[in-house]
């Protein structure tokens, strides 16, 4: 038998460590070690129902595994074959046998390409990786594609940025493509995600750190670079010490470092850890900081692609964006962009969170609707309260309400009706929340983490603040919510970053979805 528990942060934070340790004791109590293995996995998504634990080969699925559930699990289960049902997953105990996992509410909607691995390999051995294909992906650029074909590749599958602002990747690889072999160039991955309520960079680190450490020697491949660096939130202690495991892994086995496969290709990766400043998930405040200095933005252009770190050609991609390169050029463009709708292909990763039954990470198509987020994968709203609007790219994005239920999610609809995709955060809201506050909230992250490099960002969301605040204390009048708007659309135009130049979005969302909500709380209603 195999028994995978989960290792990732949310059932490692509701005690899965302790578990895999019960379960070493008993299994060694009762002399199965040779005959069980334990593998620890990255996340499985259905966080909410952690810890989670998966016994092969029945498949069968328990959530909310406790440490005294252990020795039940191992006498029934393990010793006599017998499934310890009052753990399994509600949906997973079908009558007539019991249902995978895939088969669950929860997953059939899904598709899963950057989560692909996670839940199912052990990140912490690189032969896992390998044996599901790993390194096949750069096995074959390095010995049967031109850097050309493989920028075209992207350009054909349609694959755009995970990060939020959804630039089409083969485009930006192919911007810096040019002097190769003439040039220094820097291949960078963005793992320094902020936005509250966002974790789908971490699980892809935590679970499948190898697919990221692929795609960026492919990019440098792609490109002509042979130096790669992964920012990573210092935050994310287990997603760090798995990555620096991998990067170890992949130089023994000579995927990292000179003449990889014997192609003459050389390919090197560092780890860079942030300190916890948002706005070092800006491009260009993330490069300054892994120069070594303050981490804040710069004037663009010059773009990265022509001067980015050290002043050199640099590309810079999520953690999400890497994670789909090895599928796409293993499994061929068409088949990437036979998914999604027409200007975006593929799946995006989303977090779901807030009020909604199955909190999680969840992987749809493009083109889901939110309906289907929220009600089949998402299990519904807890109390059997009315949904009443999600709140999508974090502290940059805004709301999606009712009304909207049913639009395809992708980048441009997003945008169309005052959203954006972000990099995937995607709280859920019911009748019972205050729209002013949730946009209060969002500002107060930005105000708390503007770099203060530039005024209208550094003053003017404190400003808007201040009126939000006053707003909600019931002190406001018309006045305010007229000064709050112009404010939002003066920041927006004349900040320096992307980090200004959005954070107004979550207020203006509001205000044209739930302008009654602010008026409610002014003492001048007209
Ligand atoms: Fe800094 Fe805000 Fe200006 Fe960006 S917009 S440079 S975060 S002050």
């Amino acid at each position: 038998s195999h028994v995978l528990v989960c290792g990732g942060t949310g059932c490692t934070s509701s005690g899965s460590e302790k578990i895999i340790e019960a379960l070493k004791n008993e299994l060694e109590k009762n002399g199965l070690t040779d005959e069980v293995a334990i593998v620890k996995t990255g996340c499985h998504g259905l966080c909410a129902a952690g810890p989670i634990m998966a016994v092969y080969p029945e498949a069968c699925f328990y959530s909310m595994v406790k440490v005294e559930d252990i020795p039940e699990i191992v006498s029934e289960h393990l010793l006599k074959g017998r499934v310890v049902s009052r753990l399994l997953y509600k949906e997973t105990s079908a009558e007539g046998g019991i249902l995978s996992l895939n088969e669950t509410d929860f997953y059939k909607k899904q598709t899963r390409i950057a989560l692909r691995n996670c839940g199912v390999i052990n990140p912490e051995n690189i032969d896992e990786y390998i044996g599901t294909g790993g390194y096949e992906a750069l096995g074959k650029v390095l010995t049967e594609m031109t850097p050309d074909e493989v920028i075209q590749t992207l350009l054909d599958a349609g694959l755009r940025g995970r990060g939020g602002a959804g630039f089409p990747t083969g485009l930006k690889w192919k911007f810096a493509s040019g002097n190769r072999g003439n040039v220094q160039k820097y291949v960078c991955c963005n793992a320094d995600e902020g936005d509250p309520g966002a974790f789908m960079d971490r699980s892809v680190l935590e679970g499948d750190p190898h697919v990221v450490l692929e795609a960026m020697a492919i990019a440098g491949y792609a490109i002509g670079a042979d130096q790669g660096y992964i920012y990573v939130r210092a935050e994310y202690p287990i997603a760090v010490e798995r990555l620096k495991i991998a990067i170890a892994q992949a130089r023994e086995y000579g995927l990292l470092g000179k003449n990889i496969f014997d192609t003459g290709f050389n390919f090197d990766i560092d780890l860079r850890l942030g300190a916890g400043a948002f706005v070092c998930g800006e491009e260009t405040a993330l490069m300054t900081s892994i120069e070594g200095k303050r981490g804040e933005p710069r004037p663009r252009p010059p773009f990265p692609a022509v001067k980015g770190l050290f002043d050199k050609p640099t590309i810079l991609n999520n953690v999400e964006t890497y994670a789909n390169i090895p599928q796409i050029i293993l499994n061929g463009a068409q088949w990437f962009a036979s998914m999604g709708t027409e200007k975006s292909k593929g799946t995006k990763v989303f977090a779901l969170g807030g009020k909604v039954n199955n909190t999680g990470l969840v992987e749809i198509p493009m083109g889901t609707t939110l309906r289907t987020i929220v009600e089949d994968i998402g299990g519904g709203i807890p109390g059997g309260k009315k949904f009443k609007a999600a709140q999508t790219g974090g502290p940059s994005g805004g709301c999606i309400p009712a009304e909207h239920f049913d639009v395809p999610i992708d980048y441009d609809n997003l945008i169309a009706i005052g959203s954006m995709m972000g990099s995937g955060g995607l709280i859920v809201m019911d009748e019972d929340n205050c729209m002013v506050d949730i946009a209060k909230f969002f500002l107060q992250f930005t105000v708390d983490e503007s770099c203060g490099k530039c005024t209208p960002c550094r003053v003017g969301t404190k400003r808007m603040y201040e009126i939000l605040d006053k707003i909600t204390k019931g002190q406001g009048t018309m006045e305010d919510i007229d000064k709050l708007e112009e404010l939002c659309y003066y920041i927006k135009e004349n900040a320096l970053c992307g980090l200004g130049q959005t954070a107004p979005n979550p207020v203006l969302s509001t205000l044209r979805y739930f302008r009654d909500e602010y008026i409610a709380h002014v003492v001048d209603k007209k």
